[in-house]
Order: C-alpha cells, then sequence, then structure tokens
C-alpha cells in the first residue's frame, strides 16, 4: 500500500502504527534519501541540494532506490511505501516494476491536511534518531530527557515547507487523479489527534 499526503500531514506517524499492526516494512522516500546524504553516497551528495531546498530529488534518482528496496525479501509479503511515488513517472514505473512481478497495489491512502496547519506541524517535528520516533514540540512533545538529542529537520523552516507545498500541488496532485482513476485511492481527514486519523484509515482499509 500507499501512503500519499503534503508535507507535515502526519504520513510517518500514522505508518508507524500501521506497520506494527500489519507487519510489512514501512518504506520512507524521505528516510532513505536523509540516510544516503548522512552516509555520503554518491546518491546522497546528489540529492542533498534539492532536499534541503524542498525540491524534488530528479525521478530516475529516486525511482532507481525505491524499485531496488521493495525487490528485497523483506518486502515479498507486501509493504507500506510513504513519500512515494510523488509524480506520474515514479507511479507510472512503480506500476510497471509491480505488473512484471505479479503483483498489485491494494490501496493508497490519502491524508489530507488544509495547507494552513502544515507549516506549524512542520515547524515544530522533531526526530529522534535513537527510536525514530518522530514528536512535535506542541502536539506531541518530546521526555525532557530526550530534548538534546533530537533533531530539527534542515528542510523543516517555513521556506522550505512552502516551497514543498508548492511541488505537491504541481506534480503529487496528478499522481493522486492516476490512483483515483484505477479506483484504489481512500481519502482520510488527517485533522484531529493522531489517534482519531488512526482509526478513520483503518475503516478506510476495510472499505
Ligand atoms: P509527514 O511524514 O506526512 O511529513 P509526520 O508524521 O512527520 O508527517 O508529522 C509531521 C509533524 O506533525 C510531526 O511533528 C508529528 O508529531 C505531528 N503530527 C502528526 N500527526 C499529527 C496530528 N494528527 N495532529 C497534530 N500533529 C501531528
Ligand atoms: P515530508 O515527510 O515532509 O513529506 P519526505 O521526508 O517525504 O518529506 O521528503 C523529504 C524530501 O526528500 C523531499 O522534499 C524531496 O526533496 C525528497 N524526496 C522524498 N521522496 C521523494 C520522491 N518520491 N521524489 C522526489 N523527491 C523525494
Amino acid at each position: 500500500m500507499i501512503l500519499i499526503g503534503p508535507p507535515g500531514a502526519g504520513k510517518g506517524t500514522q505508518a508507524a502504527r500501521l506497520v506494527d499492526k500489519l507487519h510489512i516494512p514501512h518504506i520512507s522516500s524521505g528516510d532513505m534519501l536523509r540516510a544516503a546524504v548522512k552516509e555520503g553516497t554518491a546518491m546522497g551528495v546528489a540529492a542533498d541540494g534539492y532536499m534541503k531546498a524542498g525540491k524534488l530529488v530528479p525521478d530516475d534518482v529516486v525511482i532507481g532506490m525505491i524499485l531496488e528496496r521493495i525487490a528485497k525479501p523483506d518486502a515479498a509479503n507486501g509493504f507500506m511505501l510513504d513519500g512515494f511515488p510523488r509524480t506520474i513517472p515514479q507511479a507510472e514505473a512503480l506500476q510497471a516494476a509491480m505488473t512484471s512481478a505479479g503483483y498489485a497495489i491494494d490501496r493508497v491512502l490519502l491524508i489530507e491536511v488544509p495547507d494552513g496547519l502544515l507549516v506549524d506541524r512542520g515547524v515544530g517535528r522533531r526526530n529522534d534518531p535513537v527510536t525514530g520516533t518522530i514528536y512535535h514540540l506542541t502536539f506531541n512533545p518530546p521526555p525532557a530527557d530526550i530534548v538534546g538529542r533530537l533533531v530539527h529537520r534542515k528542510d523543516d523552516t517555513a521556506e522550505a515547507i512552502n516551497e514543498r507545498l508548492h511541488y505537491y500541488s504541481s506534480w503529487t496532485a496528478p499522481t493522486i487523479r492516476f490512483y483515483q482513476d484505477l479506483g484504489i485511492l481512500r481519502r482520510v481527514d488527517g485533522v484531529g489527534t493522531p489517534d482519531e486519523v488512526t482509526a478513520r484509515i483503518t475503516t478506510a482499509l476495510a472499505s
């Protein structure tokens, strides 16, 4: 399955809850790219500038990375993609790879949150590099004893979030229509507590 939503919609937060229940790997293109930047691989060096500015990393780089990842044995019984595909060429490449492997995407969940809430969600986001937990300074405050180790992403500034929102409406909106036309898109209201959103996702997955 695939999770789609604007930056800060709660994809990472919800994916962590869902994979616990579904026992499938959570494959986040953003997390994989950030790991490549940190390790200083050729792909990371190429992606870094785009990411800092909130721009999309070129399709060929991201497509190669994800197709390689979903071919690994732990993804053989299913996987949850988060942050990929974000463009029509990415969606088409995924569709072709799935078809040739004899698999299909079951569900595409679109988490919808109005733009006005997203800058606050992004600017307050803090990631724990030790446990992977996603905190928010106001909406999901971290325990005091771990605050010192939390990471504030370089692209979680109001400017870069607005740039990502621009790319989302230009490039990801057509991708959403692609899945709508296939009849597998489910829309979920992402406003409310994380528990409320999880409950809506559970209902949407059953429909
Ligand atoms: P995404 O992966 O879509 O960019 P995240 O899951 O990282 O989004 O969430 C962005 C920020 O918003 C994080 O700081 C997270 O703690 C917070 N957040 C997630 N879900 C909610 C929610 N339902 N209400 C308020 N804040 C939320
Ligand atoms: P968010 O959680 O805020 O939606 P992500 O962690 O998914 O952000 O992505 C962070 C950045 O990584 C993006 O702004 C972009 O530069 C790059 N990126 C991630 N996924 C893709 C993708 N599918 N195509 C192109 N660039 C991507």
